[in-house]
C-alpha cells in the first residue's frame, strides 16, 4: 500500500512552496485535531512558527483518542484518555502553546458524528458557539476527504458550522493518512483546491519533538495490547520533511 500514492502526492516537489504567505498572514488560528497527535503531526511546523510571531493559537481536540490501544489492561479507557491528553499537551508546551489554550472536547474515538450521524447537528450547534465565543482570524481543519472517519467528520462539522456564519471564517486543510491510504476519489479534484507547501525548517526540529512527546503513540510505552496502534517509520517520515501541505478551497 505504501507504493500508492497517488498523484499530486506522490511528487512534492511538484507542489509550490508558497513563498508569498507566511503564516503571519493566519492571524489568530483554531488548530482543529480529530485525535492528539493530528496537531503536532500535521501542524507543528505551523504552530510552532506562529507562536515565534506571538500570534495567538487554540487548539481543539475532538475524539478522546481512547481507541488507539483498546486491549490494554494497564490503560483502560479513562487512563488512556488522560495520558492521550497530557502528551497532547506536553507536546504543545514544546510547541509554544500554553495548556489554557488547549481544549478536548472528549467525543468517542471514531464517533466523531459525521453528517449523516444523528449527532451532527448538535455538534455543528456546539462547534458554531465555539467559534462565535473564540473568533479565530484562520481554522485549520483535516483535509476533508483524509481517509479516516473522525478526519472526514471533523471537516464536515466546521464547513457546516462555518455556513452558519455570515462573514465566513477562513479554513485550511491538512492531510494526514491521504499519504498512505488514499485511493483517487479522495485526492483534491481539478479547480476544487489551492494546494501550497507551508516551509517550516525553522521549526522543524521543535516538530518533531513534539509528534515524539506522543510517546503512546511513537514507543512501546503501552506494552499490553498487541493490537496497539503505533506510528509506523513510514507514516512518521511524511512529516519529518521542513514544510508543510496546506490545501485550501478555491472561492
Ligand atoms: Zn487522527
Amino acid at each position: 500500500m505504501s507504493n500508492f500514492v497517488p498523484k499530486p502526492f506522490n511528487d512534492l516537489s511538484k507542489i509550490a512552496l508558497k513563498k508569498a504567505e507566511t503564516v503571519v498572514c493566519w492571524g489568530k488560528t483554531l488548530i482543529v485535531a480529530p485525535h492528539p497527535d493530528d496537531e503536532s503531526l500535521g501542524c507543528g511546523g505551523a504552530i510552532a512558527l506562529l507562536r515565534k510571531h506571538n500570534l495567538e493559537v487554540g487548539v481543539l481536540t475532538m475524539s478522546d483518542g481512547t481507541l488507539s490501544h483498546p486491549n490494554s489492561k494497564k490503560f483502560p479507557p479513562e487512563k488512556l484518555r488522560d495520558i492521550r491528553e497530557s502528551e497532547m499537551i506536553a507536546a504543545l508546551e514544546i510547541l509554544g502553546v500554553s495548556s489554557d489554550k488547549v481544549k478536548f472536547l472528549r467525543l468517542g474515538d471514531r464517533r466523531v458524528p459525521g453528517e449523516n450521524a444523528t449527532d451532527f447537528t448538535a455538534a455543528v450547534e456546539t462547534i458554531k458557539d465555539f467559534l462565535a465565543a473564540d473568533q479565530p482570524e484562520t481554522i485549520v481543519v483535516p483535509w476533508r476527504r483524509d481517509p479516516h472517519p473522525d478526519h472526514r467528520a471533523t471537516w464536515q462539522i466546521f464547513s457546516a458550522a462555518n455556513d452558519l456564519f455570515d462573514v465566513k471564517f477562513r479554513i485550511l486543510e491538512y492531510p494526514i493518512w491521504l499519504w498512505e491510504m488514499a485511493e483517487t476519489k479522495d485526492l483534491p479534484r481539478e479547480n476544487e483546491i489551492e494546494i501550497w507547501r507551508l516551509d517550516v525548517s525553522e521549526t522543524i526540529e521543535k516538530k518533531q519533538r513534539a509528534i515524539h512527546a506522543h510517546l503512546s503513540q511513537t514507543t512501546d510505552l503501552i506494552d499490553d495490547d498487541p493490537n496497539g496502534f503505533r506510528l509506523s517509520p513510514e507514516v512518521l517520515a511524511h512529516f519529518a520533511a521542513p514544510f508543510e501541505i496546506y490545501l485550501e478551497e478555491i472561492k
